[in-house]
């Protein structure tokens, strides 16, 4: 067999044949360079070892669930049982200094050569107290002889992969490929900035000896990750350096403020005017709007969007998703045909035939719309698509958060010469704002409109189902509305969870990793999302249920959504499709289930849902995760109604081996970025990784010496990859 490289094809490796091959495949891993890059999602420190004294106290004290690591001495002869038939019980005690354990194995026997009496091991597992005794089942065990290995990587897994395969096959890919892996970074330049070259890193997320180890190689993968984005973020604006933009000559927006139902806030009046000063400059606005869900964003933009028109330009508002671009269509409609401005919508679902209509006008082309286009609102497809302006002036963009930095700067790209005002109410730690915002000015809607309420907030288990079915009938009753979120769960995946926990009874292996998954229910209850729209009708045969998720049709989505908004469904359940902006002011039963699923940030904005008009409002979380860390979590929403406050909070919850996605890889750009802390370690990092690009584009603006051709190279293909995704 010839040797392995980096682009070798999985199935080249020994053990892996056409089944497992297909496994791997489903997770993304087809080369070897794909399963190197497979990193754990977290880690078992199994070199936290506690004597048998220690157990006994954390037992006594509150319930733990968390695993124990306990180093035993086998003190009994194994002895083998059938309790039935096909099921066998292997039992023996260990010990060490301060008490002993009972062992228990189902249908393992031939571990009794395993444990001779005498020999030491380290077992890993939960350790539960029966009467007076201390019990394992099925424990995870290593010999110890020589050094053990503290720190033990859990992997991603999908069906017909177990961890002990998985962790096998990345040693013996790292074994011979480790040489080869290519880093974008010289060996000086890492020297300089004291980080790990990439092979050294990607060694000590497989398998580091320490925690500081394990740190040192997340913190290197999280530098390339926001170096990229500063360097692609410098280069633009060194390429953007001295273009100019319209002056706008009539940025008085008095007119459109008195036409507004309600008076601005101290806060709104600030931004608007810091907008407006920038809009009257031939500098282009590089501005963005930060402002807790409901702190009125729009009435600011809509601001900025009047003194463009009123100066004669175009304004070209874009968000993220269709739902979004219609409601924005129709504030902005409802607040602009009475001042004589139009309004227009340009997304996928139109027909070709208005699309044709709708571009022609809004280039000028065409005049059959009494004065053409002022504002237009759509999708980000506006910009990547062949839509020509007749006159250009102000781009905004809502909920930036979603869209991320490459994408920024792509848009930078199309969009030199013109103002842009971007909006997001996600507020980002202090860590990544340098890197997110550096080259942004910043207004901040720091108050909230007047009257506003507080939404109670509920965290409950699945045992509170009737009584949460009674609550929402009484909300229909009332003629208000219900949202019913879920995590977006495919029929697959919920089978797999489903299964896996069963299985955890019996297997070690999978016990761990049902453990170690914090943001996991643990599996035993997930649904699919249409599994669960389809019971949640059955539960309410009286009320009126309709159905969004992310894999419908555009249009299809639409048509649900207005049916919600105008009131012919009592109950909308929906995956986070509904998350970013969607306004139903009738709208005041806000239900997440498996809430632990959600990032904290995210069901703040999912809260943000509801409580949108003076009729009360509450919010209900659906957790039956056991696992301490998560009911924390979710009793922060509990205790919390300010964004940012729980924004940091989230990221401080975050600790060492809880830094990776769920699946694991870093699958996009940006990914790594999403792993950095709030740690003073992590601040460093991300500043000297910040100070390191502008550095290098400084002195190399176009990156074309030879220690910077690949970055550039990089740069330039994840510029390339954005564009062709983003419409
Ligand atoms: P977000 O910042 O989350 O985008 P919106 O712009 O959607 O918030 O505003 C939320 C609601 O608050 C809207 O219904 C809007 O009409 C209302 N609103 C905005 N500004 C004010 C204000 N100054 N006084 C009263 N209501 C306001
Ligand atoms: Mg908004």
């Amino acid at each position: 067999m010839s040797a392995l490289t980096l682009s070798s094809p999985v199935g080249e490796i020994k053990g892996v044949g056409e089944v497992r091959r297909r496994s791997l495949s489903r997770m993304g891993i087809e080369t070897v360079e794909d399963l190197i890059r497979h990193y754990p999602r977290a880690y078992q420190n199994r070199g936290d070892t506690k004597n048998l004294k220690e157990v006994d106290e954390a037992l006594t004290g509150e319930r733990r669930e968390a695993p124990f690591s306990v180093i035993l001495t086998v003190g009994t002869e194994p002895t083998a049982k059938m309790i039935r038939r096909g099921m066998n019980i292997l039992k023996f005690r260990a010990f060490d200094e301060f008490g002993t354990v009972e062992m228990t194995f189902f249908n393992q026997n031939y571990l009794k050569d395993v444990f001779r009496v005498g020999s030491e091991f380290r077992f890993w597992g939960k350790i539960e107290r029966e009467g007076r005794r201390l019990c394992m089942t099925s424990p995870i065990y290593e010999e110890v002889k020589g050094e053990l290995p503290a720190l033990v990587p859990v992997y991603p897994l999908t069906t017909g992969i177990s961890q002990k395969f998985i962790s096998g096959i990345i040693k013996t890919a790292l074994a011979e490929v480790s040489e080869s892996i290519d880093d974008v970074f010289t060996k000086e330049f890492c020297e300089k900035w004291s980080i790990e070259t990439l092979p050294s890193a990607i060694q000590k997320i497989h398998a580091p000896r320490t925690i500081d180890e394990m740190d040192a190689a997340r913190r290197r993968l999280c530098f390339e990750d926001v170096f990229m984005t500063a360097a692609a973020l410098a280069t633009e604006k060194s390429r953007g350096t001295g273009d100019r933009a319209p002056v706008f000559e009539n940025t008085d927006t008095k007119r459109y403020v008195d036409s507004l139902p309600y008076k601005l806030t101290g806060a709104q009046v600030r931004s608007l005017r810091e907008i407006t000063e920038d809009l009257g400059r031939d500098v282009p606005m590089r501005r963005i709007l930060i402002g807790d869900v409901g702190s009125g964003k729009t009435a600011v933009a809509a601001g900025a969007a009047y003194a463009a028109v009123a100066s004669g330009y175009q304004c070209a508002v874009m968000v993220p998703t269709e739902i979004l671009a219609n409601q924005h269509y129709e504030d902005l409609k409802a607040i602009f045909t009475p001042l004589g401005i139009n309004v227009a919508l340009l997304t996928g679902s139109l027909s070709q035939s208005e699309k044709r209509r709708v571009r022609s006008v809004l280039s000028g082309d065409s005049e059959d719309l009494t004065g053409g286009i002022d504002i237009i609102v759509g999708t980000h497809a506006l910009i990547t698509e062949d839509v020509k302006f007749e006159k250009l002036g102000l781009v905004i963009t809502d909920e930036q958060h979603r869209f991320g930095v490459m994408q920024r700067a792509a848009l930078a790209e199309k969009t030199r010469g013109v103002h842009i005002l971007a909006m997001s109410a996600t507020p980002i730690p202090r860590t990544l704002s340098l890197v997110y915002y550096g080259d942004l000015s910043l207004s901040r809607l720091d108050e909230m409109p007047p009257g506003r309420q507080k939404v109670d907030t509920f965290v409950v288990d699945d045992r509170y189902r009737d009584r949460i079915n009674k609550f929402i009938r009484t909300h229909a009753r009332a003629g208000n509305r219900t949202y019913i979120v879920c995590p977006m769960v495919e029929e697959a995946e919920a089978k797999s969870a489903r299964e896996r926990a069963k299985k955890s009874e019996s297997d070690p292996e999978e016990m761990a990793n049902v453990i170690l998954t914090e943001r996991d229910s643990g599996g035993a209850n997930l649904r699919s999302t249409v599994e669960f729209a389809r019971e949640t009708a059955l539960r309410l045969p009286d009320l009126r249920v309709g159905m969004v998720h992310g894999k419908m049709k555009p249009a299809q989505k639409d048509a649900v959504m207005k049916e919600f908004c105008e009131g012919n469904l009592d109950v909308l359940v929906a995956t986070t499709v509904i998350e970013v902006g969607v306004n139903v002011p009738e709208a005041t039963l806000m239900i997440v289930e498996n809430a632990e699923r959600f990032g904290l940030s995210q069901l703040h904005q999912l809260r943000g849902r509801v409580g949108r008009s003076d009729r009360k409002s509450f919010c209900i979380l659906v957790s039956d995760s056991e696992s301490e860390k998560a009911k924390e979590r979710l009793a922060v929403m509990k205790n919390t109604y300010d964004g940012f406050e729980i924004a940091e909070y989230d990221l401080k919850m975050r600790g060492a081996g809880d830094f990776f996605s769920p699946e694991g890889r870093i699958r996009q750009h940006g990914d790594a970025a999403a792993m950095i802390t709030d740690s003073d370690a992590d601040r460093a990092t991300t500043e000297s990784a910040v100070a390191a690009a502008r550095e290098t584009v400084t002195s190399d603006p176009t990156l074309s010496l030879p220690e910077n051709r690949k970055i550039g190279e990089r740069i330039a293909r994840l510029r390339g990859n954005i564009e062709n995704t983003i419409s």
